[in-house]
């Protein structure tokens, strides 16, 4: 069977909302669900834009998408699509692999198949952070990524077709604002996380165990602001100088 999919084309703001994402945790997976459009006759996804997820289940290898997160990233699709004036949709899901390979668990083949059933564009993405194989020494930090859907033909037999990923330069302004909406509920969505770790818990602990909990948890907070929210702050603050330069240069000229 030929995939139903020859290239996705990943904007290059979505690509480092994504994997700004992976970088974020280190222990868990992290998912988030890709919105785009397809171009049919040439058989080729745009992502133009993404949204971040909070796990429900922070077990290694385990990512579920809930039914609510879907229906919440469709709205978000019709949301971006009224902004961008483009007519986007849920395309396809990302998560990440921390310090393993980037290859697809047969549960990711499972739940891709599970997905490409209901829209035979649906891709996978999957970014393997952290990972120091054998063969790289130097302690850099190895990055890779796989673009992926799954060959359903032999019946419960699943495995991986390899899509063509391509990083494409963002499209418009209006689309990199929406990609960097998107990097800015990482804190946010991160800091739920951990609330929602705390609301599960038991009401029968003794002040030592809550007082003992409440530590922990504000640690979480300072892990965040300090890992995550600072250096996006940093790195905002860079940007508008970097483009304020860059205004004032292209104004000269143009005098
Ligand atoms: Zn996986």
């Amino acid at each position: 069977m030929m995939a139903y999919l020859k290239k996705v084309c990943l904007s290059a703001e979505i690509y480092a909302v994504c994997l700004s994402h992976a970088l974020s945790t280190e222990k868990e997976e992290v998912m988030g669900l890709l919105i785009g459009k397809v171009d049919e006759e040439t058989h080729t996804s745009y992502i133009t834009a993404c949204r971040i997820l909070a796990r429900s289940d922070k077990q290694p290898d385990r990512v579920e998408i809930s039914p609510e997160q879907l229906m919440e990233a469709v709205t978000y699709a019709e949301e971006v699509s009224k902004q961008l004036n483009d007519n986007l949709r849920v395309l396809g899901w990302y998560h990440s692999h921390p310090h393993i390979t980037v290859s697809p668990s047969h549960v990711d083949l499972k739940t891709q198949a599970m997905y490409q059933n209901m829209d035979k564009h649906f891709v996978g993405i999957i970014f393997s952070v952290f990972s120091s194989s054998t063969s790289n020494r130097s302690k850099c930090n190895d990055i890779q990524v796989t673009c992926f859907q799954t060959n359903t033909r032999l019946n419960n037999q699943f495995s991986r077709l390899e899509i063509c990923l391509e990083i494409i330069p963002t499209s418009s302004i209006d689309a990199c604002s929406v990609a960097l909406q998107s990097l800015a509920t990482l804190p946010e969505i991160l800091s739920k996380e951990e609330q929602e770790i705390r609301s599960n818990e038991s009401t029968q602990f003794d002040e030592l165990t809550k007082l003992h909990n409440n530590a922990l948890q504000t640690l979480q907070f300072v892990n965040i602001t300090d890992k995550v929210s600072r250096p996006l702050v940093d790195h905002l603050e860079n940007e508008i100088r970097t483009l304020t330069q860059q205004i004032k240069l292209l104004k000269q000229e143009r005098d």
